[in-house]
Order: structure tokens, then sequence, then C-alpha cells
């Protein structure tokens, strides 16, 4: 006699009710703590986030739709009590009230299913890939540009100076600036006022009154405004105007084929069992310098670190070698040329690698039999600041060798460089990929985290981000991880 209820209506094995198990038992106190309370009415943050992420596991990224199924979708309307928020109370939810606390709930989704047995935190895979920005792909600021422009102007700087000299050498005596690269808009100013000083009352070509009236009017602005990009750059390339925190990159998915940047950010996700332990986000639009940053992040959210991590050769870097070794965190990670010593060794009798080595004289010996002694240590940093040290050796005498054409093309003793501690970080990642847990590393890496990345972006369909600014994109990569999590524990 009575109309059915919605709770009948959900099959029993439904996702949607595992969203709502799992929700209920998270800890939400630092998320209800940023109400103010005092009797204003508001929806409860356990259901508005049981909605958001049933709407990411749903492939319903957008608040008007998520709006809509709350009036439509018995799903939404049995997990919101039939309550319905409007997209403004679900957006501001989503991008403002979860900005503390995102990290928290999922890494307490990640600890319920390493508690069911479901996923383990020991051996990890990591890899990464680009997620386009929300953000115009026009409007773009490039480091670079910056650069040439500010050089440009230096230059024109430079050449008014030298017009005002020949023309007032009196009035500019000892006072020529000690750089006309423009440094700040005041030195700029400066420059052109005791320009400006100099050629008052002289007579002057046409020409140099106006390149000297385009600069008083432009060249101090044009450096305020180029100082606020570069502080935005922050050391990267390029940003787009529409979210600065996006940095153009080359993508995968090209579909118009002409190698078109686009403002994305680099996500790097830890998988184990095709489960998403850890997520970070970086501007850098390769992999080598994220695993610092992505491994600080798996710390703060699990309070440990993995014990093996395994990676291919992006992340095959001294500097990360030595970042594993210092974590004690087993390195299952290929270098660039591992895959081709695989199938052929490096037979060239001339390459560094073949040269014989005497231990107890410090040098080795070229083909030709000669000694090849240490003369010195060459530094070098990393884009990071990690210092590299490389040992040089120099042959005593090319000069007359039958043999020098194939050896090297300089004009001098022939120098090889080597740099020991990659060779030693070489040689343990060699021999660990080469045992038997080595193996089936490699082989669990290829269907570990790029099935991840497939089922994100080809069956969610989430390929480009809804919000703008880096906190805001971290919280839609909490719930879309959050996501395929809970899609993956239920199928
Ligand atoms: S060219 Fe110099 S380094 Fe090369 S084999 Fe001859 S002597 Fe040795």
């Amino acid at each position: 006699m009575l109309p059915p209820s919605l709770d009948e209506l959900i099959d029993a094995n439904h996702p949607v009710r595992t969203v709502s198990r799992v929700i209920d038992q998270i800890n939400l106190d630092g998320l209800i703590k940023t109400y103010k309370g005092g009797g204003t009415t508001s929806f409860h943050p356990r259901m508005l986030l049981k909605v958001v992420v049933y709407a990411y596991l749903s492939n319903v990224y957008s608040s008007r739709r998520m709006e809509a199924a709350l009036k439509e979708n018995i799903h939404f309307m049995w997990l919101s009590g039939m309550q319905q928020p409007d997209h403004n109370t679900i957006n501001r939810f989503r991008s403002d009230r979860l900005k503390e606390v995102v990290k928290k709930i999922f890494a307490e989704v990640v600890t319920m299913l390493i508690d069911s047995g479901q996923v383990s935190l020991k051996d990890v895979y990591t890899d990464g890939t680009k997620i386009e920005a929300n953000a115009n792909r026009y409007t773009f600021v490039w480091g670079k540009a910056i650069k040439t422009s500010k050089a440009r102007m230096g230059e024109a700087l430079k050449e008014l100076w030298q017009y005002a000299e020949s023309v007032a050498a009196e009035e500019l005596k000892d006072q020529t600036p000690t750089t006309f690269a423009p440094v700040s808009a005041e030195q700029v100013k400066q420059t052109i006022d005791k320009i400006d000083e100099a050629l008052k009352d002289k007579p002057i070509t046409r020409k140099a009154k106006q390149k000297l009236g385009y600069a008083r009017k432009n060249f101090a602005d044009r450096i305020t405004r180029y100082e606020a990009q570069e502080k935005i750059l922050a050391g990267r390339n390029s940003y787009s105007k529409t979210d600065t925190d996006a940095t153009f990159m080359r993508m995968k998915e090209d579909h118009m084929r002409n190698g078109q940047l686009k403002p994305a950010y680099n996500l790097q996700l830890s998988t184990s069992d095709q489960y998403i332990l850890c997520y970070s986000l970086h501007p850098n639009p390769t992999d080598t310098l994220t695993l610092a940053p992505h491994l600080d992040q798996f710390e703060q959210l699990h309070h440990t670190l993995p014990k093996t991590l395994t990676a291919d050769a992006g992340y095959g870097s001294e500097e990360n070698y030595a970042l594993l070794e210092q974590k004690e965190i087993e390195p299952y990670v290929k270098y660039n040329t591992f895959d081709k010593e695989q199938h052929k060794a490096n037979e060239n009798p001339f390459h560094p690698e073949n040269l014989f080595y005497n231990d107890a004289q410090d040098c080795y010996y070229c083909p030709m039999g000669q000694p090849m002694r240490r003369i010195g240590d060459k530094h070098i940093k990393t884009a990071s600041g990690y210092e590299q040290t490389y040992a040089r050796y120099q042959a005593q005498r090319c000069e007359g060798c039958p043999l020098r054409s194939s050896c090297h093309q300089s004009k001098y003793n022939r120098i090889i460089e080597v740099n020991y501690n990659l060779k030693r970080h070489r040689q343990k990642a060699r021999q660990n990929l080469q045992s038997e847990q080595g193996i089936r590393h490699r082989k669990q890496r290829c269907h570990d985290t790029e099935p991840v990345f497939a089922n994100i972006k080809h069956n969610k369909g989430f390929k480009r981000f809804m919000l703008r600014s880096l906190p805001k994109v971290a919280i839609e990569t909490a719930l879309i991880c959050m996501a395929h999590n809970f899609q993956k524990a239920v199928a």
C-alpha cells in the first residue's frame, strides 16, 4: 500500500552503500571544526562529502550536474537523505571546506583498505601522467620571452646612453651606470632621467627623441609587470594567465597532432595492486625531479615510507638513487641504458665502461695501453641543487696514435669523466632489477600504475581538471583518487 522507500530500491551491494558506509567511519572532526556553529543552518559535511565522493565515482565532476543528480538520481537522493544542496553550496564545500582536510580523508580511506588486507604500503609502483588544467591554452606567459624582452630593453637603454654621451659628453661624465640590464623599475627610471637631464636643451634627432619618449613611457611599467610575472613563474618556464599554477607541457593526448603545449599539472601516483596510495602534483614536465616531493607527501599521508619502489627510467637519476638510499627504500628503478644493456652488451672498446681500471694506482688504461691519470674532479649542480662529482682522467699523449680517429675527436689528449657514485647506484639497481624479485616488480609495474591512469582518464573521462589553482586542483585529485580506490574495492 505504501510507496517503496529509496532504501528498498538500492541493491545491497551497490557502490553507493560502500561509499556511505566507509565515510560514516571516517573521523571528520577537522572538517566539522571549519563550520562556525552558533545555530546557522547548513548541510552536514558528512552528507556533502558522501555526495561529492560518489559523484566522482560516477564520473560526475561538475557541481551543476551534481545538483541535478540530487534531484533525479535515486542513489544521490538516498545518499543525501533527499536534501538538495545547490551547486554553489557543493562548489563552496569542494573548493573551500575540503582544502585543509582532504589529504587526511584520503589517507584514512587508504588506511581502511590496509586494515581490510586489500593493500599494503610495502611495495609501491610510481609513475606520472599529465592532466590538462582548466585554463586558456592561448593566454600564456613565457619565462624566455621575459628574458629576451629585458635584454632588448637593456640594449635600447645602452644605445640611448651612448647617443646621449655623443651629444652631451660633459653632462654624463662619470655617471655611466654599472649595468644597463634592467634590474628594477627604479633603476631604469633613474637611467632615463639622467639621459633626459643631459639632453635637455640639446638639439637631438627625431628618432632619438621618439626612442627616449617610448622608453620613458613604457620601460619602468614593463619591468614592474615582468617582476610580478617572474614571481608567479617561480623558476618555471611558463604559466597560463587563467590558472597561474598551471605550466605549459607537451601532452600525450595531441589530437591536432601539432605538438601544441597545453597548460597542465604533472600528476604523480604511487600505487600497489592498482590502488592509489599516494598522489602529488608538480609543475615539472618531466618525472626526474618529482620523486623527492612525492615521497615527502607519502610520508605526510601515511607516516611511513615504502620498503621498495619500482619506477621507469625517467626516475633513474643519481639524485633519485641517493634519495632512495637515504630513505632506506630498496630501488627497483631502471636507468636510461638498462634495457639496451639487457639486449646487447656495450662492445665499444673505447667506451669508458670498457677501459681497464687499475684500482691501486687510480688510473684507466686506454686501448693503446697508455695510462690515463686522474687530473681532478668536476662538480655539477643539478636543477634541484644536487651536486654530482665526476672524476676526470686524461691520456698522456694522443698525438700520432693510430687509433685516434676511432677513439675521440678532441684536439687535445683524451679525457674521460667517471661518476663513481652513479656507477655504484646503477650497479645496485641492476642487481635488484635482475633478481627474481626485481623481475616480478618489473612485470607488475606495467600493469599497476598504467591501468590506474587509463581508468582515470579513459574510463572515468577525467582528462581535464574542473577547478583552477594548485590547492583546488589538489582537492580534485584527492577526490578522483578516492573514487578510483572505492571503485576498485567494490569491483
Ligand atoms: S687516441 Fe689517445 S686515448 Fe685513444 S687510444 Fe690513442 S692514445 Fe689512447
